[in-house]
């Protein structure tokens, strides 16, 4: 057995995140806002080329939640969102007392199918009620189909939230993910493309927007000296400790996504000449993915024991971290009641899938180890 457990998706630190956590120390501004996220939000503009407004949050979640509120959704709504991903990108719906409708999958990009959305959203209309607003994600790191997608959204005037939570690095067609929705959204959790410990953003094209963001997220406190209040608030902003952290993140984000590129070209040259096991990549150069996550998906082979879940044993017996893909939400206990246009794409994706260690600080020593399991299993 060897020293270290390999993790799927662990963070790197530049070394610099440190200074501004104590910067944060000694100026005694250890709450939410301040210096540093002022300066963090600076960042993330700059790194959207200034013509986007960026809120930091304190999660991914809460971004989306915002998002929703920034939209307009009440209770009785219903949003439309992609089945494929992590629960996050459905929970707020629930939070807003809206209806979540889940859409399949395509097995281009393994994210929202535009076929299934506009059937689901012309089905909704014939019954009655039109969605208003669609979550779509770039899962592990792939670019949805931009172009389709805003097509059919743009048609039927439905808002599009884009949950760009795995993609920050990432583009489609040159322009960067993060940039396409009416919002989009961005997560700093630990095992995201850089950190904050825990953390969001939310991205909007407007400074009222912004504005309004950091309103909602600061408890909806009016601009008077005594506390008044005429709505409902939410305490969502960044931490300045944790926006310290992301200031030395950020730093080294054009290092992590060139480290799990890198990843993926290991996956790719390990994997090119086994049977039965297919690397998830770009299907054109439409798609540029950071690749957050590498993922495979496994032919079940029972002769041979070959399955999913018999590859994931062995990595875990060589003490390697693997995971399935996101289960579908129409299959999750908490959301199977609730409508779902689609096949079986994503529950297909979901029973052969697995993502395999990805860490922008995978050693070669960490290749070695994982190479000889898949070398020992396929043999
Ligand atoms: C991580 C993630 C989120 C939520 O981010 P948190 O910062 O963890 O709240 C949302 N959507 C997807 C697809 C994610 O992977």
């Amino acid at each position: 057995m060897s020293s270290r457990r390999i993790f799927l998706s662990l963070s790197q630190q530049s070394g610099l995140e440190q200074k501004y956590i104590q910067e944060a120390l000694d100026s005694s501004w250890i709450t939410s806002g301040g210096p540093n996220v002022d300066e963090f939000e600076n960042k993330l503009e700059n790194y959207f080329d200034n013509e986007f407004l960026v809120t930091a949050l304190n999660s991914g979640t809460s971004a989306i939640h915002l998002a929703l509120i920034l939209l307009g959704i009440k209770a009785g709504d219903e949003v439309i969102c992609q089945s494929m991903t992590f629960s996050a990108s459905a929970n707020p719906i629930i939070y807003q007392g809206a209806t979540p409708v889940f859409v399949d999958s395509e097995l281009d990009t393994w994210n929202i199918c535009p076929e299934y959305l506009e059937n689901a959203i012309v089905d909704r209309i014939q019954k009655g009620k039109k969605p208003k607003a669609i979550i779509a994600v770039h899962l592990y790191g792939m670019p949805y189909k931009v172009d389709e997608i805003h097509a059919i959204a743009d048609r039927y005037e439905i808002p599009v939230i884009e949950d760009s939570a795995e993609a920050l690095g990432s583009n489609y067609k040159g322009n960067k993910c993060g940039t396409f929705g009416t919002f989009s959204i961005l997560s700093f959790n630990g095992n995201k493309i850089i950190t904050t410990s825990s953390g969001g953003a939310l991205i909007s094209k407007s400074n009222d927007l912004k504005e309004k963001a950091k309103f909602y997220a600061t408890q909806s406190k009016n601009n008077t000296v005594h506390y008044e209040h005429s709505e409902i608030g939410y305490n969502y902003r960044m931490s300045n400790i944790c926006a310290g952290i992301g200031l030395g993140q950020i730093q080294i984000l054009n290092r992590n996504i060139v480290a799990r590129r890198e990843n993926h070209l290991f996956y790719k040259e390990l994997l090119k000449d086994i049977e039965g096991v297919k690397l998830f990549e770009a299907s054109s150069n439409y798609y540029y993915s950071n690749y957050w996550l590498n993922t495979i998906l496994i032919d079940t082979n029972k002769g041979k024991n070959v399955s999913r879940e018999n590859l994931r044993i062995a990595f875990d017996q060589a003490d390697i971290e693997t995971r399935p893909l996101w289960k579908p939400m129409h299959l999750q206990p908490v959301f199977e009641k609730y409508p779902y246009y689609g096949c079986t794409v994503s529950e297909d994706l979901f029973e052969k899938g697995l993502c395999l260690p990805s860490g922008a600080n995978l050693s070669s020593e960490d290749k070695k180890r994982i190479e000889k399991v898949i070398i020992a299993f396929f043999d």
